[in-house]
């Protein structure tokens, strides 16, 4: 008997399916990077070399660690420092562009004077 249900398929796609680490998207797993975000799908192992699935933390051949945890922490710092850059200018922005609306509102009056 091979008789195979039709509601089959979907079921196996999902477990075939590469979960994005990121978006969270289920990408094909012949995809290097997901086809959502970009993000990538694969990570070698600096240790073997194999390519391990990024939403398991450590290597399935050698057991390695995948995520460094100083890598993660000085790219957690750059994050934090890039948001701090990025609030600075952003309110920088912001007081620039007041002073430049009161500025603008405030020149033209005598023009129409
Ligand atoms: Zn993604
Ligand atoms: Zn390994």
């Amino acid at each position: 008997m091979q008789d195979e249900p039709p509601a089959a398929p979907r079921q196996t796609d999902t477990a075939r399916a590469t979960l994005c680490v990121k978006c969270e998207h289920l990408c094909d797993p012949a995809l290097e990077r997901c086809d959502r975000c970009g993000g990538h799908l694969y990570i070698l192992c600096s240790h073997c070399g194999h390519k391990n699935a990024r939403t398991i933390s450590r290597c399935e051949q050698c057991k390695h660690r995948l995520h460094k945890s100083a890598k993660d922490r000085v790219r957690a710092g750059g994050a934090g420092k890039f948001n701090l850059l990025y609030f600075g200018a952003a309110v920088l922005v912001i007081l620039v562009a007041t002073g430049l609306i009161l500025w603008l509102a405030d020149v033209p009056r005598p023009r129409l004077w």
